[in-house]
């Protein structure tokens, strides 16, 4: 897998990973698509100046430092990916009390995926005010236990699954904290998440992937 990743990436350079995915080689992409490592904004809300200086916004993700380089992946893209982290005795992902424990420190994100929010961090919308965003997580499916919920602590503490509180994102805003995933064994998990970004009641996007812990 590891031997394969220089020429997709090459080749995803060459390409763009839209056109990468035309040419059919399904396989290996997926096999690519599983991030192990990097900077991830898992919710990243792109914002550009539309006509008469109204903010557009686009929710997406973003990954970067990881086998495809530096994109924003649109929602309709970001499902093909699996965001992956490994069991490694507490070091950066610990076990106990049902879940597992993920802290990982931006200075380590070679290691595994360093995941939290984002939005206009580019500032595209220099001088137009955007609205404050909730974003609510809620999981869709999992191999753990069915009433296993993942937790986000960054800017508070967040249970994003449903009932929890939804977190707020204002303009400008980047992320990155701890996670709770939780589980009713040590031998790893697999959960199908569905974070939905509003602007008050009415839904501007959703993201949908998965997390995944190893044993
Ligand atoms: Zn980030």
């Amino acid at each position: 897998m590891k031997l394969r990743r220089p020429a997709a990436r090459a080749l995803a350079s060459m390409l763009g990973i839209g056109a990468f995915a035309v040419l059919g080689v399904s396989p290996a992409l997926a096999d690519d698509n599983q991030i192990t490592a990097g900077h991830v904004d898992i919710v990243e809300i792109d914002c550009d100046p539309g006509a008469g200086g109204v903010a557009q916004l686009e929710v997406g993700s973003h990954i970067d430092d990881n086998p495809f380089g530096s994109d924003h992946v649109d929602p309709g893209d970001i499902g093909d990916y699996s965001f992956n982290w490994t069991y490694d005795n507490g070091d950066l992902v610990g076990y106990g009390s049902n879940a597992y424990a993920i802290d990982v420190p931006e200075a380590r994100l070679s290691e595994q995926p360093y995941v939290g929010f984002a939005y206009d961090e580019e500032n595209h919308c220099a001088g137009i005010s955007a609205p404050n965003l909730t974003v609510q997580l809620t999981k869709v499916s999992g191999s753990g236990n069915s009433t296993s919920t993942v937790s986000f602590a960054g800017a508070g503490s967040h249970n994003l699954v449903a009932g929890g509180t939804a977190m707020t994102l204002a303009q400008h805003d980047h992320i990155h904290g701890a996670w709770t995933v939780g589980a009713s064994s040590e031998t790893g998990v697999s959960d199908v998440l569905q974070f939905v970004v509003k602007n008050g009641a009415t839904t501007i996007g959703t993201v949908q992937t998965t997390f995944v812990v190893h044993s």
